[in-house]
């Protein structure tokens, strides 16, 4: 899923148990991979070269539109930061601990990104396990894959702000 919605959604996990930030961590970390086992849209990473056959093969080509790449993550990590603020004012959710949880929610496809770039242990094992929890299958069209992670977030968010 979108980094914004990992983000979003680790802050979210990580209120829940809001005196107990290092159990928050642990939970927004594991959210992401539950969140990314759900069929799901993701844009478009140019200079990431997919393997098809074997998704452990997979490597960053920086000479091939890493730039403009960058630019969408850090777009996509401002859009999460600026729902996790949405959040924090419009439902009072304490604000350090979801930081904390959204770093979290988005840290496994940091580690991705090393992965692709380094291939060493113990992140390989990750990978694997990355790997193994993503769907395989993929919604396409943009537009719905970004409803449906909203309304994904919005159940997420419902059970959290009425369920505290
Ligand atoms: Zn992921």
């Amino acid at each position: 899923m979108t980094l914004a919605t990992h983000e979003a959604a680790g802050g979210l996990v990580a209120a829940v148990v809001a005196p107990l930030p290092a159990i928050g961590f642990v939970l927004a970390f594991l959210s992401h991979f539950a969140l990314d086992a759900i069929p799901h849209w993701d844009y478009n990473i140019s200079s990431l070269e997919r393997n098809p056959a074997d998704p452990l093969r997979n490597k960053v080509l920086f000479e091939r539109g890493f730039r403009g790449d960058a630019a969408k993550v850090v777009l996509d990590c401002l859009i999460g930061l600026a729902v996790i603020l949405l959040f924090h004012y419009l439902a009072a959710l304490p604000l350090v601990p979801m930081l904390i949880g959204a770093a979290a929610g988005a840290l496994p496809d940091f580690l991705q990104f090393i992965y692709f770039v380094f291939k060493a242990e113990p992140i390989t094992s990750l990978q694997k396990f990355h790997v193994w929890m993503h769907a395989t299958k993929r919604i396409r069209s943009a537009l719905g894959g970004v409803v449906f992670q909203a309304s994904v977030l919005a159940i997420i968010a419902f059970l959290v702000i009425y369920c505290r």
